[in-house]
């Protein structure tokens, strides 16, 4: 196993890669076997590769701490559809996120839905809230 470096917009991060094992598809796994077969075009002259990536960095560090603690939580700072986004980028699967951030994730749409309602228009919420709406509709 061997330490990596992963610079995400100017924040590096070092892991062992040990941790993507359980994580083959995710695209942080094929940035490593990339610089393993040497198609990394960012080796320095001592030939450490660092792997760069144009993304946003809490949203980074949060699927680093899934791989490192199995736990998926959303970063406080980011929006909900933001870190769907990243997490889609990452192709780290939304259903993974815990339940304290999926109530959270929730609870924001409701505010949002409840800030933007149209004056005078009835409330109907003829939904089921269930386990599997939580993870598979949370950020839509
Ligand atoms: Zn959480």
């Amino acid at each position: 196993m061997v330490m990596r470096t992963i610079n995400v917009s100017g924040v590096k991060f070092e892991f062992n890669d040990k941790l993507l094992l359980n994580y083959p598809g995710q695209t942080l796994a094929k940035l490593c076997e990339d610089v393993q077969q040497g198609s990394n075009p960012n080796d320095d002259a001592a030939g450490c590769t660092e792997i760069v990536v144009e993304r946003p960095a809490e949203g980074f560090a949060a699927v680093l701490a899934f791989y490192q603690t199995g736990e998926l939580h959303m970063p406080v700072s980011m929006c909900p559809r933001a870190f769907r986004r990243e997490l889609q980028f990452w192709n780290v699967n939304a259903a993974d996120l815990q339940q304290c951030c999926a109530f959270k994730s929730v609870f924001i749409k409701l505010l949002r839905i409840i800030l933007i309602w149209p004056k005078g228009r009835v409330w109907r919420l003829n939904t089921t809230l269930t386990t599997k709406s939580f993870h598979g509709g949370l950020f839509t």
